[in-house]
C-alpha cells in the first residue's frame, strides 16, 4: 500500500489506535494549498482555514468530530462585487482501522487524512447564489452601475420595465388597431 503524504491536513492518530474510550483534541490552522469551491463562490488557495477537532477511539477506527472556520470568495451574483463569506460548519466522520464498504475513510499510516471531509463538508455549506447583501439592488439595466452606490439614480429615457412593457403594448394595440382598419 503506498504511504500517506502529509499534508496541513493531516493528523497523527497512532496514540489513540486500538483504545477504545481514549479521546483528544486537536486544532490544525491550514494555508489552503489547494482552492476548492463550486462554480461562483469557493475557498481560495493560500487562504486560511482553521480546524477544531475531536478525535475518539472507537473498536473499529477513530471518530473525527470537527468544525471548520473558513473565507469563501467570490462574486455577488447581482452586482458583481467581490463578496467574503464567513464558513462555519461542522463535519463527523469515521476513519475506520480496515477497508470496510460501510465507511469512507480509513486510517493510513497511523494518520488521518481530514482534506476530503473537510472540503466535502465546506462546498456543501456554499451559497450558489452569493449576494454582498440580501437586499443587493444589482446593476442598473441601462447603464451598468451598482444601484446600491447611486441612490434615487435614474435616467431620462424609461429605465422602469413596467414601461418598457407598455411600449410594447402600444407596439401590438397599434397592429390591432391597423387589423381592425382593414377589415373595415
Ligand atoms: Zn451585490
Ligand atoms: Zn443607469
Amino acid at each position: 500500500m503506498s504511504h500517506l503524504i502529509q499534508t496541513p491536513y493531516t493528523v497523527p492518530v497512532f496514540d489513540l489506535m486500538h483504545r477504545p474510550g481514549e479521546m483528544r483534541e486537536k486544532s490544525l490552522d491550514v494555508v489552503v494549498p489547494e482552492g476548492f469551491g463550486n462554480a461562483v463562490i469557493g475557498v481560495r488557495t493560500g487562504s486560511a482555514l482553521h480546524i477544531d477537532t475531536r478525535l475518539e477511539s472507537l473498536h473499529d477506527g477513530i471518530l473525527v468530530s470537527g468544525r471548520v472556520d473558513a473565507t469563501a470568495e467570490g462574486e455577488c451574483v447581482r452586482c458583481l462585487i467581490d463578496v467574503a463569506l464567513p464558513i462555519e460548519v461542522e463535519f463527523q466522520e469515521l476513519f475506520a482501522y480496515s477497508f470496510d464498504e460501510a465507511f469512507d475513510y480509513t486510517v493510513h499510516d497511523d494518520y488521518v487524512d481530514l482534506e476530503p471531509v473537510v472540503r466535502d463538508a465546506v462546498v456543501l455549506s456554499l451559497p450558489f447564489q452569493p449576494v454582498c447583501q440580501e437586499d443587493c439592488l444589482g446593476l442598473c439595466p441601462q447603464c451598468g452601475v451598482r444601484l446600491l452606490d447611486n441612490p434615487g439614480h435614474e435616467h431620462e429615457a424609461p429605465v422602469d420595465p413596467r414601461w418598457a412593457a407598455l411600449a410594447g403594448l402600444d407596439g401590438l394595440n397599434d397592429d390591432t388597431e391597423s387589423d381592425k382598419t382593414e377589415k373595415r
